[in-house]
């Protein structure tokens, strides 16, 4: 059993003006094989916490800790929090050119591991998986991301979880460009890694839609750079139902 703790997070990002805070407080505790959504208006911050959470050079945490199993991790590296489990899918490079897909997730792999997979067991992985998101074989030997469409960027995200195995992934808006078949694709594969391996899972969105396909056991309202309220999967309906607005200070 591990716990992924956000706790009393404070966040600026660096600006032009200097630094901006955004996160004021964030609060949020998961456990494995939890599913926790996190839902927002635009711009509460929703995906400053997901990059302070990576280790985003631009995200400065001023205040509050992220702790996985005890150990705050705000000193470490975005490579360093890989190691210790976090999946990330953000801290990946948009564009790889001359790196194709296959050599990339050995890499990955070899770095979380700090061992390479023997190829023959690795090649075989790769498939199974791609297989799993119906994934044409071809596309393990396209370079990262070149020319990608959005539902493919998407299950290379998933790709990337079901092999590498994180303890804890954080997505963000994955459901954002999908259409019908490839959400459902999407989201069957994190159900399939949530119930395989006990990920827990942070699933950020600003609509419930996909929230029909991966089922929450938590709901958090997220409001200008903290979590307002919580509640069970019934949040969602509510939100869906009455926005956000009852949830925002009074604006001046
Ligand atoms: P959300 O994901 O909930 O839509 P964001 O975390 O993207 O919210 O943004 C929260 C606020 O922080 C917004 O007001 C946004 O304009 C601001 N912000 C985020 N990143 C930057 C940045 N790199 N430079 C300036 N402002 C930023
Ligand atoms: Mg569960
Ligand atoms: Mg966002």
């Amino acid at each position: 059993m591990s716990t992924l703790e956000i706790k009393n997070l404070h966040v600026s990002v660096e600006t032009n003006e200097g630094p901006k805070p955004i996160l004021k407080g964030a609060d949020l505790t998961i456990g494995s094989g939890e599913i926790h959504a996190i839902m927002g208006p635009n711009g509460s911050g929703k995906s400053t916490l997901a990059y302070a959470v990576a280790g985003h050079p631009k995200y400065t945490i001023t205040d509050g800790e992220v702790l996985l199993d005890g150990e705050n991790i705000v000193d470490m590296t975005a490579d360093e929090r890989a190691r210790a489990g976090l999946f990330l899918a953000m801290q990946y490079p948009v564009e790889v050119p001359g790196v194709t897909v296959s050599n990339f997730l050995r890499t990955a792999k070899t770095a979380l591991t700090g061992e390479a997979p023997a190829l023959r067991h690795w090649v075989g992985d790769v498939k199974d998986a791609m297989g799993k998101l119906r994934m044409d074989p071809d596309f393990a030997q396209r370079d990262v991301n070149h020319g990608f469409s959005g539902g493919e960027k998407k299950r290379h995200e998933i790709l990337q979880m079901e092999l590498l195995k994180p303890k804890f992934a954080v997505l963000d808006e994955t459901d954002s460009g999908l259409d019908v078949d490839a959400l459902r694709v999407v989201s069957d594969g994190v159900n399939r890694v949530h119930a395989e391996t006990g990920l827990g899972v942070m699933l950020i969105t600003h609509y419930t839609r996909i929230l029909n396909y991966i089922k929450p056991d938590h709901v958090h309202v997220f409001v200008e750079g903290r979590v307002a309220a919580q509640g069970g999967p019934e949040l969602a309906d509510q939100l869906e139902a009455e926005g956000y607005d009852k949830y925002a200070s009074a604006k001046v």
